[in-house]
């Protein structure tokens, strides 16, 4: 496996739960944040524009499921149109954690056949690559997941009172 990105950088590797929770740190998100909130927030730091597109649950293979479409200069967002706020909620944020650990730089892209339905389904010309399930490895999935995990769970109010705190220090 090719492990340099594009700029010659070493591609990023498995991060420790405290490396997890410095992103969650870093991103700053405002108490109460929403879904829009989180994209925005991601969006700025990444310096890409991003777009959530909610396509049918069939095509993107269950409620629960999304996937990250990158074009030249954003990127794409697709979820479930039938999901509800708060299932959407948490399945954008677990593709925003595969860009927030730039899994993109490591994982494989759908094959063109195999996203040939969901391309179609956002209809949005400029669809360079589709990064869905099949495309990760476990570990980047595990990663995801518990970075998501992180960043729901922080959203409850108190976190960063003294016991979430010594929560967050036992990891
Ligand atoms: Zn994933």
């Amino acid at each position: 496996m090719n492990v340099f990105g594009r700029r010659g950088r070493t591609a990023p590797g498995p991060r420790s739960a405290a490396g997890l929770r410095r992103i969650v740190t870093g991103l700053a998100l405002p108490p109460g944040w929403t879904r829009d909130t989180l994209v925005e927030v991601v969006a700025r730091r990444r310096r890409r524009p991003i777009q959530l597109v909610p396509i049918d649950a069939a095509v993107i293979g269950g409620q629960y499921s999304g996937a990250w479409l990158k074009r030249d200069h954003d990127d794409l967002v697709v979820y479930a149109d039938s999901s509800s706020l708060r299932h959407s909620t948490n399945v954008v944020c677990h593709e925003l954690t595969h860009m927030l650990l730039r899994h993109d730089e490591v994982a494989t892209p759908e094959s063109a056949a195999d996203a040939v339905d969901v391309v179609r389904a956002v209809s949005r010309p400029g669809v360079r690559a589709v990064f869905g399930r099949s495309g990760y490895a476990d570990e980047q999935e595990y990663e995801a997941e518990l970075l998501a995990g992180m960043i729901i769970a922080a959203r409850r109010p108190g976190f960063g009172d003294d016991a979430a705190g010594r929560i967050a220090g036992s990891f």
